[in-house]
């Protein structure tokens, strides 16, 4: 479960039908396959991400930014999405994954993970002293990378979120605060993972000389007003939208050698309301994870379970 699919429930983001099944971060097994669809096969596990289908052949995608398509379909958004036991993907989009390994710790990797990834290129291989706004399922995933990598993380909480900001020191932030605060040093760069645009003139205040403040989220309330001030001396204020499938390959790749510590709270799919509610109200730490119950499943994948 993402933060995108309550801003799709809520009628935040414009969709392009309806009704709909919510949910971009899928974990199955391939069931069966289409004609032409032959990189994958039967009893295969896959995962499938937001980016559902592009045209192929617009400017954005000759150009290796697929992300940027001009005629894209999204899952859970223009295709019925995954809180649900079974969905139809297109080959080519889904990522092929291991045959092992915990689904419900590798599902929030699907977005959380493969955005929090992108936004963290974005913000730049030279920014040392990263700063992250929200810190939900994506920025406890990508404070781990940051500090494998050597950056020091600082982690910015809702005011007097002690909880949330002593899970941020748990898995390597340097500093954890509200987002009021300044952190001790100034930001190379920040990413706002939260969907308050409130948060953007405090993380360019936070912000050195010629840095970058990313803004990750697909919706964000409005920005305030603030002083010239705050963005001049070459700051940058710029956003990351979906991801391409390289992407997806790079992040995989590098959770292979350095695996994650993936926080999740899973809950029953037949309690999916109540997992949204606990995500808009910030009551769960890490990822909330819809999981099918096991009389839904087809009688094989079990199978392949106990193999
Ligand atoms: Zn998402
Ligand atoms: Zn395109």
């Amino acid at each position: 479960m993402c933060r995108t699919d309550l801003h799709v429930i809520d009628g935040e983001l414009a969709l392009p039908r309806l009704p709909l099944v919510p949910g971009h971060e899928i974990i199955g097994i391939v069931e069966s396959v289409g004609p032409g669809a032959q990189a994958l096969r039967a009893g295969q596990r896959v995962g499938v991400p937001w980016l559902a289908h592009t045209c192929g052949h617009c400017a954005y995608c000759a150009s290796g930014r697929e992300n940027l398509c001009d005629t894209p379909v999204f899952t859970g958004h223009g295709r019925d999405g995954g809180f649900a036991t079974h969905v139809v993907a297109e080959a080519a989009y889904c990522l092929p994954l291991a045959q092992t390994g915990d689904a419900v710790r590798l599902a929030p990797l699907m977005c959380a993970g493969l955005i929090g990834w992108r936004c963290l290129r974005v913000a730049g291989a030279e920014a040392r002293d990263l700063g992250l706004y929200g810190f939900g399922a994506a920025a406890h995933l990508i404070a781990q990378v940051a500090a494998r990598q050597g950056r020091r993380v600082y982690a910015f909480t809702r005011d007097g979120d002690t909880s949330g900001q002593a899970f941020a020191r748990s898995l390597g932030a340097a500093w954890a605060g509200s987002s009021g605060e300044l952190p001790p040093v100034p930001l190379d760069a920040a990413i706002i993972f939260a969907p308050v645009g409130d948060l953007v003139p405090l993380a360019l205040r936070a912000t050195r000389k010629g840095g970058r403040v990313v803004c990750g989220g697909i919706h964000m309330s409005d920005i305030p007003r603030f002083a010239y001030r705050l963005l001049w001396e070459e700051r940058q204020l710029v956003s990351v939208a979906n991801l391409t499938r390289a992407d997806a390959t790079e992040f995989l790749e590098h959770v292979v050698h350095a695996p994650l510590d993936v926080r999740t709270t899973p809950y029953p799919l037949a309690q999916a309301n109540q997992a949204l509610d606990d995500l808009r109200s910030g009551r769960i730490e890490g990822a909330a994870v819809l999981v099918p119950d096991r009389a839904e499943l087809p009688p094989w994948e079990s199978d392949l379970r106990r193999a």
